[in-house]
């Protein structure tokens, strides 16, 4: 598996301070093999790969990880950014009935997870109908009354006996119904065939007209595999749709179709379905497909431990530091790099509590001001980062010529270390910021 390769990729590469090329590659050889052994599709695959190696170029060095653990983390958030970053929810109609059609091949699912759906929805306190457009096939509407009996919900369907149905009317038809009987959500289940095929994408793109849909869920059986792009590109063509719903997760397929959709079509994959009882349905869970595709579920907690173990060390350091007295100028820059490890710093500040009165600095904090410090602080001796009290006007003329900065600059670093220093032996000993890994509390 990739984890076993990975792992002994892993111990050539321990021990390296610097990410380096051949480091990238020798990942990137086994993301990209583990990703066709999970039927991603090959463009897919390869794009994919550039861009992992792309990223990982211009990726700052970890403290935490070793370069594969870094590379494979890049990897992981990639994938979970392809695959819809947070799961998309369904779009509800403002006002009358939201009408949610499904789209897909023969097979796919459609009509089981149309009842899926229903039952879904109908614990969520809505109140659902079933629509049966797909008078293709001569068992099709019964499967579905069978199926919305099941989940307890009602189910539209053309007269029996009343001749040859016409799917669109039929759909058409099941809009006022709706509106008359106060159901909120109609779930329409179309026909589909074996194939992609001109005569059923009409028939879909008529019932799409015929009824307006809020959503339209492309549904596909995750075991299709290296098919899975020319059937999604054609139903998006032919028909169009909001949002993926992937089928028969259950199976052992690694589910390599979820990228390559998502990555060629840019809709989100919005549910997963996983066997054939009703209840084995969920909304789409990103993270975890991802590591279902490259197969690292160990891999990644290994990676989230590392970088717990590491954050909580340089916290505890930070706080015993503040405590004594003794925090530094490197303590500085290395609680800034943390920082800016995390993200943005507004975006880390604005959800602390209390931390309202700073946010208009934190929002114009420039994150190349970081590299500027550290280039004055690293041309400081270890006796003046130890003791910033030492920096006198000759220090810092050095310093600032040592940087290729003003001494206003330095003369302005000090004094916000100082500030810096002061607010956060303050913010210590009233009890700090608890918890927030990289900030001093
Ligand atoms: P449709 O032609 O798209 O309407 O597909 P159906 O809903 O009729 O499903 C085709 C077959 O796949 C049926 O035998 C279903 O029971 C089965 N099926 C649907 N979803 C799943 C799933 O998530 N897991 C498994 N194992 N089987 C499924
Ligand atoms: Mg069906």
């Amino acid at each position: 598996t990739l984890s076993d390769r990975l792992a002994d990729t892993f111990k050539n590469l321990r021990g390296k301070g610097r990410l380096s090329e051949a480091d990238i590659d020798a990942t990137a050889r086994e993301i990209r093999i583990a990703l066709l052994e999970a039927d991603v599709a090959l463009p897919v695959v390869k794009e994919f790969v550039a861009a992992v190696k792309e990223r990982a170029r211009g990726e700052e060095v970890s403290q935490a990880l070793n370069p594969a653990q870094q590379v494979v983390k890049i990897v992981n958030e990639e994938l979970v950014t392809i695959l819809g970053g947070e799961t998309r929810r369904l779009r509800y109609a403002k006002t009358g009935p939201t009408v949610i059609m499904l789209a897909g091949l023969q097979g796919a699912g459609k009509t089981t997870l149309a009842a899926k759906l229903a039952l879904w929805l109908k614990e969520q306190g809505r109140t659902p109908l079933l629509v049966a457009a797909d008078l293709q096939r001569p068992n099709a509407v019964n499967q579905l009354q069978v199926n919305g009996e099941r989940a307890g919900v009602p189910v539209f369907a053309p007269e029996p006996g009343n001749g040859v149905g016409d799917p669109v009317a039929v759909a058409r038809a099941s809009i006022d119904e709706a509106k008359r009987t106060l159901h909120d959500t109609v779930i329409v289940d179309t026909a589909g065939r074996l194939g992609v095929d001109a005569e059923m994408m009409k028939q879909a793109a008529d019932i799409r007209d015929a009824v307006q849909p809020d959503e339209i869920l492309f549904v596909v059986d995750a075991m299709i595999g290296q098919d899975a792009v020319t059937t999604a590109q054609a139903f998006l063509d032919g028909v169009g749709y909001d949002g993926v719903v992937l089928t028969k997760l259950d199976g052992d397929a690694r589910g390599g179709a979820a990228l390559s959709i998502a990555s060629i079509t840019g809709k989100p994959v919005m549910f997963a379905s996983a066997g054939e009882k009703l209840t084995d349905f969920d909304l789409f869970h990103p993270d975890r497909m991802a590591s279902r595709i490259l197969d690292m579920g160990d891999v990644m907690t290994l990676i989230e431990q590392a970088e717990k173990a590491f954050d909580a060390e340089q916290a505890a350091k930070a706080a015993g530091k503040l405590q004594s007295g003794d925090f530094t100028l490197d303590d500085f820059l290395e609680q800034m790099q943390q920082v800016r490890k995390l993200g943005s710093m507004s975006k880390i500040m604005g959800m602390l509590p209390g931390m309202g009165q700073f946010r208009d600095q934190l929002e114009n904090f420039d994150e190349r001001e970081i590299d500027r410090i550290q280039a004055i602080i690293q041309s400081m001796t270890p006796a003046e980062r130890a003791n910033p009290k030492l920096i006198d006007g000759s220090r810092r003329a050095r310093i600032a010529r040592g940087s290729g900065r003003q001494v206003s600059d330095v003369n302005q670093l000090v004094d916000r270390f100082f500030e810096a220093r002061k607010m956060m032996m303050s913010l210590a000993q009233g009890g700090g910021i608890p918890g927030m890994p990289g900030l001093p509390g």
